[in-house]
């Protein structure tokens, strides 16, 4: 049966987010031929949200107030409760993102509707839409149905391939009159922890380091490493623990979830809970001195060696390319 589906497009640096195309292709998977409704919260978002229709969206909103220039629970949540109360969708998708992790429960809670989060796939069985999310830290996957109410889901990011950009697609972008007030938090200012560059959540390339890069200077290869790819860099819990990087740099179960085409892991043993946040990557490369490290049972590629050693010598390949 045909559905309405709204769309939530995220604003980061004055451009959306790429899980915001991703979440259009998931859209269209769960409207079944039905109209996709993009909508884009802001200040001044109109011409970024526009970006919504190359990628498939039918109709673009954009609610736009001072107090949503800065993302807080309450604002959003007002905003997105007025849209929803005047659109009435049969289906939500926002991304498994910090701003989706908080936003949607609070929604569905206002809805009181279910909330399939996290999924990492979209199955159209023909009597039914069947969603995948992992389960148990990324050790088991769940197919999931919604038998009743509205298809509420958040989607990883990095899993469901967005629809191609199609520049011809365009359409007029609407301003939705949205009434914000009584806020409890208002954001001052934001003070960005993570390096420059690729974020991480999103990154195609993640080059990461552990306990085994010993210092904070230590990181310096990875760094010129993840230039020369175009790459993130992150980091163990073990490597935040130390105090060789910041603890935003952090992947597995208690920091980012990735999901990268490459993640090389240098100098991670690959316990669990790391693995938890990084084991869904494409392609694995691990480089250890240990040839017992646990990585290397999940790596597609292992190098057993100095990280010193390796790293700079794949720089210097790369370079080449
Ligand atoms: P280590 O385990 O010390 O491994 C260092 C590795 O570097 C070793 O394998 C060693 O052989 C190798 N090495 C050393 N020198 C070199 C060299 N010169 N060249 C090449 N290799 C070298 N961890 C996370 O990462 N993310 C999380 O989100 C997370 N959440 C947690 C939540 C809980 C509740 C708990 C209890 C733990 C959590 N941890 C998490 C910690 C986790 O259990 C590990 O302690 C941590 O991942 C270890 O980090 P590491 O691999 O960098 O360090």
């Amino acid at each position: 049966m045909a559905k309405k589906v709204l769309v939530l497009g995220e604003v980061r640096d004055g451009e959306l987010r790429n899980v915001s195309f991703e979440a259009i292709a998931a859209a269209k998977e769960i409207s079944e031929g039905g109209e996709i409704i993009g909508l884009v919260c802001g200040e001044a978002v109109s011409d970024v949200a526009g970006e919504m229709y190359k990628y498939g969206a039918d109709r673009v909103l954009v609610a736009e107030d001072e107090n949503l220039k800065t993302y807080t629970s309450d604002a959003y949540t007002q905003a997105l409760m007025q849209v929803i109360d005047a659109e009435s969708p049969e289906g939500i998708v926002f991304g498994h993102t910090a701003l989706g992790k908080d936003l949607s429960p609070r929604i569905a809670a206002k809805l009181q509707s279910g909330l399939v989060s996290d999924i990492t796939g979209i199955e159209n069985t023909g009597g039914n839409i069947v969603f995948t999310r992992p389960i148990y830290s990324g050790k088991a996957f769940e197919k999931k149905i919604i038998t009743d109410g509205s298809m509420f889901v958040t989607i990883r990011p990095n899993n469901i391939e967005a629809p191609e950009r199609n520049d011809s697609l365009q359409g007029d972008v609407t301003k939705v009159d949205v009434t914000i007030k009584d806020l409890r938090t208002i954001v001052k200012e934001i003070i960005r922890k993570t390096t420059d560059g690729v974020d991480l959540s999103e990154a195609k390339v993640i080059v990461a380091g552990g306990r085994g890069v010993k210092s904070t200077d230590g990181f310096e290869p990875l760094n010129e490493l993840a230039e020369v790819l175009g790459a993130a860099v992150g980091a163990s819990r073990g490597a935040c623990d130390a105090d060789y990087c910041d603890y935003s740099l952090q992947i597995g179960q208690t920091g980012k979830v990735v999901t990268p085409d490459l993640y090389i892991a240098c100098g991670i043993s690959g316990a669990i809970q790391h693995l938890a946040g990084m084991s869904n990557s494409k392609i694995i490369v691990a480089i250890n001195k240990d040839p017992e490290a646990n990585i290397f049972n999940i790596a597609d590629y292992g190098i057993v060696g100095d990280l010193f050693d390796v790293v700079p010598k794949l720089t210097e390949e790369f370079k080449k390319v």
